[in-house]
């Protein structure tokens, strides 16, 4: 019988983790697979590992990483990722937005041949007009500046066959934006269909800033687009900058010079710093990557391992 693991990403979610538990279970418990469930506790500062110690207790099909602490959850997908020896692999969010439902959908194309099964939302209920309103332009963007297709409206809710794990398995970078990954690697990718229901307890741990930095870091990871751009606003700026000097000197030459101009040259001033500070950020930006890829330190560390007891 071909094996399936369903990693879950768990911080702080002691309130829906039970709940949660429960109605994967009884989906997995359909599908004609042998299924495992793996959380990887996140360093939550609740009681979310004793009560994954529970679940682990009670199911001997379920098992657990506990992280030495926070890593955020790019690192712990990645962390639960790397853990799986089954066939394929499903990444679900604990919150039970991704609805457990749809795996046996999920299962059905992996079986048909595809690596990776995205699920894709077709409704965003229970977010705001705004959220919807800058996901929407962070696609867009994204599909203009990279070359690495990100499906719109995907989140890390897919599954992925024993080919994409050994993938994404050798994808050590430090900065890591999975949505990114996932499509990088290529292979057959298709995608599933769902209606997104809200958050059922607990509290996101998205905010806009939390947001505004995946987005940097999504652009960052996979296109060099934005020093492109710093490049082009660079030589318009130096160009508009010189025929205007020209200008200027041959009026002086021509004409003399009484003391005038203060206005203009405050506004030259104050646009070329202007354009001097955002090329300078922009490319401090992608320096900074380089720098933490530079240390090459691991991507999370493992405190304690609840292995299934139930034989494979
Ligand atoms: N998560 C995590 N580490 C973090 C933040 C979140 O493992 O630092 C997990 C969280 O427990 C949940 C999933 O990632 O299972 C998605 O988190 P959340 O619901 O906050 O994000 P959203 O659904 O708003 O994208
Ligand atoms: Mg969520």
């Amino acid at each position: 019988m071909p094996q399936l693991t369903v990693v879950v990403p768990a911080y702080n979610e002691s309130a829906v983790l039970r709940s949660f538990h429960e109605r994967l279970r009884k989906v997995l418990d359909g599908l004609p697979l042998a299924c495992d469930v793996l959380y990887v506790d996140d360093g939550s500062h609740d009681d979310t590992w004793s009560i994954i110690e529970s679940l682990v207790a009670a199911d001997p099909r379920t098992g657990a990483l506990k992280l030495s602490r926070n890593f955020g959850k790019e690192a712990a997908l990645t962390a639960g990722l790397d853990a799986v020896l089954a066939d394929a692999a499903v990444v679900i969010d604990a919150d039970l937005q991704d609805p457990p439902e749809l795996i046996p959908a999920l299962v059905e194309q992996w079986q048909a041949g595809y690596d990776v099964v995205y699920a894709t939302r077709s409704a965003r209920e229970g977010e705001s007009g705004f959220k919807r309103l800058t996901a929407a332009a962070f696609y867009r963007s994204m599909e203009r500046l990279s070359d690495t297709m990100i499906p719109r409206d995907t989140g890390d809710f897919r599954l992925l066959s024993r080919r994409a794990l050994d993938a994404l398995r050798q994808l050590r970078e430090r900065q890591r934006f999975m949505k990114g990954l996932f499509s990088w690697i290529g292979y057959r990718q298709t995608a599933v269909h769902y209606q997104r229901e809200p958050r059922q307890a607990g509290t996101t741990k998205w905010n806009y800033w939390r947001l505004g930095q995946l987005a940097i870091e999504g652009i960052t990871s996979f296109s060099t687009a934005p020093l492109r751009l710093a490049t082009w606003v660079g030589l318009a700026a130096a160009g508009v900058s010189f025929a205007y000097g020209a200008f200027v000197l041959v009026k002086a030459l021509l004409y003399g010079d009484p003391v005038r101009g203060y206005p203009t040259l405050i506004l030259v001033v104050l646009f070329l710093g202007g354009v001097q500070l955002l090329a300078l950020g922009v490319i401090g930006e992608y320096l900074g990557r380089n720098y933490a890829e530079s240390k090459q330190r691991p991507l999370y560390f493992i405190e304690e391992r609840r292995t299934p007891r139930a034989p494979r």
